[in-house]
């Protein structure tokens, strides 16, 4: 059975992005009569806010999406992620870095960006220092050396049947905790789509940077294998994106102004955007 789930971060109000991807992945599992989630990714608790969650809701119940399982809070699961990252400590797939982003920042002479694969590896080689570790924040990462001689370069396959490969760029040792987050982004979604068989992961196309890596954790932890739909992201017609602090383009705002939510809904499924939108594939 098909299963996609909608994942959210309550940082803030949902614009047309969410809803299109939001009522992209329901319209796929209603299709093929699957199943469609909800799931509430609020690790990162300096920027999560309780109260976004309820409008978060709000904005999807306006948007005529439902949901055929409770709402997954990964706030709530971070004994799932504690036991998948010590199932890589356990197999020495894992290393403590101290580096602050000033020092990954510094180490860097070309401007990587956010490329995966920006952290030069300056920790991978300490000795693993108990009474350190104690005593100063550090995250933990993931070998991405070690992990690829073991797993070999990860693949995927896209909803439409094409079949990637990644290429060793696209991974670096990517951050799977640090100590006031149980689990980064990564690594909670892993864990999160396997055991709610989610079987396609609906999510924009800025996201697909992320595909490498998640799926190199799958093989790892020995968890099932999702297809992909990296789906075409909505602009500002002037191709800037839109953002959470954007106040204009918020769903709550167009309801507000009287739009109707699954007229809305329906139209983003069929390709037409509002005045002022414009699609990107990247
Ligand atoms: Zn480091």
């Amino acid at each position: 059975m098909i299963t996609t789930r909608f994942a959210p971060s309550p940082t803030g109000r949902l614009h047309l992005g969410h809803a299109y991807s939001a009522a992209l992945g329901h319209e796929r599992a209603r299709e093929l009569g699957g199943r469609s989630l909800l799931r509430i990714e609020d690790l990162d608790q300096t920027r999560c806010r309780p109260g976004f969650v309820d409008g978060i809701v709000e904005d999807l119940d306006w948007l005529g999406i439902d949901w055929d399982a409770p709402t997954i809070v990964q706030s709530q699961r971070t004994g799932a992620y504690d036991e998948a990252l010590q199932s890589l400590m356990a197999r020495g797939l894992v290393y403590a870095c101290f580096c602050t982003r000033a020092d990954i920042a510094q180490s860097l002479s070309a401007p990587h960006g956010d490329a995966p694969s920006a952290y030069p590896g300056t920790c991978r080689l300490l000795p693993q220092d108990p009474q350190r570790r104690a005593s100063t924040p550090h995250c933990w990462r993931l070998d991405s050396a070690k992990a690829l001689h073991l797993a070999g370069l990860p693949s995927w396959t896209e909803a439409d049947g094409a079949r990637f490969t990644a290429a060793p760029h696209e991974i670096g040792d990517a951050i799977l905790a640090r100590k006031d987050a149980p689990a980064s982004y990564h690594l909670a979604c892993v864990v999160d789509d396997a055991a709610s068989d989610v079987t396609l992961v609906v999510r924009g196309a800025d996201l697909r940077s992320s595909t490498p890596t998640q799926r190199l954790l799958q093989s790892l932890l020995g968890l099932a294998e999702p297809s992909y739909l990296h789906h075409a992201l909505i602009t500002h017609a002037g191709g800037r994106r839109l953002a959470k602090r954007d106040l204009a383009p918020t769903l709550a705002a167009m309801r507000e102004a009287g739009v109707n939510g699954r007229a809305l809904a329906r139209s983003l499924l069929a390709g037409e955007l509002p005045l002022g939108f414009a699609w990107s594939e990247a």
